[in-house]
């Protein structure tokens, strides 16, 4: 009796576990599904938790698959809730963050929007899920080049990504809807606010060493401001810095 009970347990529970971690080792299918599950993982402890209510924002965050923006080395902590090298002295950002963020911009689906700092494309991926079109300016030109190859590859077919000085946005663009900067300026660029449609959002850090997360409206005589909390980004360079 007791043996039969043994059994069935190794059965039921033991075996199916053991060969979905054999198929993630060996990279099989099993691998797409163990990322799945440590994906949801991440989004019900650090991203609900953090007080995420949007349902949209909360399903672009267990839909986006994380890993493939981080390089292969870093693969293993791609669910857990930190930022990440990704090259270039540059980081991706902290997931809950992310959501944060996106969250604060209220995207529509018909929404135009325009990232500054493009990094891995993650953040840009998130957008894309949820709004109209994304666009988004990179500086550092081998970056903006395989974040646009892991968008392609993943099937994103609403985001631009361009390579240049996102402090200038993107005037050919313009207006936007909603505009994410993720490296901080030591100011508000004027050209950012310029280029915000009536009733559009530009969030951003501000500052050097600790900088604030910055919320801005456009409304139909000027501009609301609003501060939302102390934020670590890598620093916003402009072009004749880095040539
Ligand atoms: N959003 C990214 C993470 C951004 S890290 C992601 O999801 O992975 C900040 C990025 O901003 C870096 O890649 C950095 O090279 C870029 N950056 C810094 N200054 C910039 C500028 N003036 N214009 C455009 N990108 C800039």
């Amino acid at each position: 009796m007791k043996n039969r009970i043994v059994r069935a347990v190794l059965l039921a529970v033991v075996l199916p576990s053991l060969s979905v971690w054999i198929a993630s080792c060996h990279g099989g299918e099993g691998q797409k599904s163990a990322r799945d599950v440590e994906r949801n993982r991440m989004v019900d402890q650090y991203i609900i938790p953090r007080g995420i209510e949007d349902p949209a924002v909360i399903a672009a965050m267990r839909q986006v698959p994380r890993h493939r923006f981080v390089p292969g080395a870093y693969s293993l902590f791609a669910y857990v809730d930190g930022p990440l090298p990704i090259g270039h002295g540059q980081t991706i950002s902290q997931p809950s963050l992310v959501a944060e963020m996106t969250a604060q911009l209220q995207l529509r689906k018909t929404d135009k929007v325009l990232e500054v700092g493009t990094g891995s494309g993650y953040q840009a991926a998130i957008l894309a899920e949820l709004a109209g079109e994304v666009f988004t300016v990179e500086i550092v030109e081998p970056l903006a080049r395989r974040a646009e190859q892991t968008l392609a590859d993943l099937g994103y077919r609403n985001v631009k990504v361009r390579v240049g000085d996102g402090y200038e946005g993107w005037p050919e663009e313009a207006p936007f809807d909603a505009i994410i900067v993720t490296a901080a300026p030591d100011h508000v660029p004027q050209p950012l606010l310029d280029q915000l449609a009536i009733g559009g959002r530009l969030i951003l850090p501000v500052g050097t060493y600790s900088q604030l997360l910055e919320l801005h409206r456009r409304t139909e005589t000027g501009y609301e401001r609003k501060i939302l909390m102390s934020v670590r980004f890598v620093p916003l360079v402009r072009q004749a810095e880095t040539q």
